[in-house]
């Protein structure tokens, strides 16, 4: 059987050796796509298909447990760190989450945990609930009081070492407050940007003829990501802090009493963040955040749950890339597979000419979308959208939604690459470009209605 009938098949249907050349062939692609979203900060494919591919590769490992391979993507944690930047090693593992999807999932999660600990039913399973912040995870290194190094993820025993670009947050404190403060305390946390900065700065891009970011999570990265400090200055970075890595002494009991530290510290640390006496209180924390989830200045993709007493944390332990004592509860993508049904331009005021993608109306997390911007024309030529395209959509918050990628493999036959036009739609002018800028610009001025 070829690769691509195999690729096409139920799990429970493959057979030993189709699901071998799966596995291979998984793990290449989830390793290709790791590498341009935590490498190159520019995802290739949607976070909803890659996480599909994880999925798959988890569901044929479950089944064919023997066949796990050495480099298998359940196995790894982000990518190396890139060679730009000097390494870091951590002096305790940068981990990953495990996934719940369902409510289930995550009573299954509860289960499991009061199952290792042998807790009886009576037993109190106190958890703390904390949204999950949609940016790159960091860890702050404090000496006597003072950062002296910040770090990525990197792939989880090493990362990338930003200190410099760090110092230029404003949430991240140069000193830590109080006056009893540990010899060494690592804070770990998310570096994001906020939903409406990020909005302004891939406006200000795509009129600059600059390339626009996928997401804050993206950009966020990208801004932290320079070897340059004196630009990621300019970007609006924003930190929470929400773990710990190596510490001199113990500095509390329990997480909850541990976010307390870290806010005494200086930390900004997320004040949505709630200490459940169970596994109900998380549910409805979880349904609580994600009706209100557009509404947050920031993007979340889901909730995080962490077992609060240290003592059951330790005992817990983890497993290969996560903990075993926490577990992430994703929302559902706001994403959607729509019909591009026409391409047409809009001129602003500056005469900027801005490409708009006209949809089969479609749900995207509640919301009827049936139009999304496609920035300008680098951006058309680099999805190649086309009229007639199937194209996945996204929206985020008060973000104009977004066309993420052509699905290519459905593209019908005959569909024409789009011309962008050198005359402006709405006075006739000539549109031009301006070297080093990817916005046409009508030259008609105040004749330009548009412009007048
Ligand atoms: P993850 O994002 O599912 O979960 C772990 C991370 O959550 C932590 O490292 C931390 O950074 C973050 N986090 C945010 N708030 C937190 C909190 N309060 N407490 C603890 N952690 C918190 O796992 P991951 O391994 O970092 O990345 C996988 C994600 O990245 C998936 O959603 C996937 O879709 C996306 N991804 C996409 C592509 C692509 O090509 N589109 C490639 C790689 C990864």
């Amino acid at each position: 059987m070829s690769a691509t009938a195999a690729k096409e098949k139920p799990v429970a249907q493959l057979k030993p050796d189709e699901a071998k050349e799966e596995l291979a062939r998984l793990a290449k692609e989830i390793a290709a796509h790791d590498q341009a979203y935590y490498e190159q900060d520019d995802p290739s494919v949607s976070d909803a298909e890659y996480d599909g591919l994880r999925k798959r590769n988890a569901a044929i490992e479950a089944r064919f447990p023997d066949m796990v391979r050495k480099d298998s993507p359940s196995k790894r944690v982000g990518a190396k760190a890139a060679e730009k930047f000097a390494k870091v090693t951590h002096a305790r593992s940068m981990l990953s989450l495990d996934n719940a999807f369902e409510d289930a999932d995550v009573r299954d999660f509860d289960a499991r945990v009061r199952r290792f600990l042998k807790l009886d039913a009576a037993e109190k399973l106190e958890l703390v609930a904390e949204p999950k912040i949609d940016g790159l995870s960091i860890s702050l290194r404090y000496e006597d009081g003072k950062f002296v190094q910040g770090a990525t993820r990197g792939d989880g025993e090493v990362g990338e070492d930003v200190t410099a670009n760090l110092r230029t947050l404003d949430d991240v404190p140069p000193l830590l407050k109080g006056r009893k403060v540990p010899a060494v305390l690592e804070v770990r946390g998310e570096v994001y940007m906020p939903r409406a900065d990020f909005a302004k700065m891939n406006e200000a891009r795509a009129a600059a003829g600059e390339p626009v970011f996928a997401n804050p999570r993206n950009a966020a990265a990208g801004g932290l990501r320079q070897l340059d400090p004196a630009i990621t200055a300019t970007r609006p970075l924003r930190f929470f802090g929400y773990a710990s890595g190596e510490t001199s002494e113990a500095l509390a009991d329990t997480h909850w009493e541990f976010l307390a530290r870290l806010r005494g510290f200086g930390f900004p640390v997320n004040p949505l963040a709630r200490l459940c006496a169970n596994v109900e209180e998380v549910l409805a924390f979880y349904h609580e955040v994600e009706a209100r989830r557009d509404a947050l200045p920031y993007e979340i993709d889901g909730v995080v749950y962490k077992v609060n007493r240290y003592d059951w944390q330790q005992r817990l332990g983890m497993v290969s890339r996560a903990p075993r004592w926490a577990t992430a509860h994703k929302f559902a993508a706001q994403q959607a597979r729509t019909r591009l049904n026409d391409i047409w331009i809009s001129v602003g005021r500056t005469g900027t000419l801005t490409p708009v993608a006209e949809l089969e109306p479609v749900n995207v997390g509640g919301v009827t979308v049936s139009r999304a911007t496609l920035h300008n024309e680098d951006e058309i030529a680099r999805k190649d959208a086309r009229v007639g395209d199937l194209v996945v959509v996204q929206r985020a918050g008060d973000v104009i939604p977004q066309i993420v990628e052509v699905v290519l493999a459905e593209r019908p036959k005959g569909a024409k690459a789009f011309v962008f036009p050198d005359k402006c739609p709405v006075c006739g002018s000539h549109a031009v470009r301006v070297e080093g800028e990817a916005a046409r610009r009508c030259t008609g001025g105040l004749i330009c209605k548009a412009q007048a």
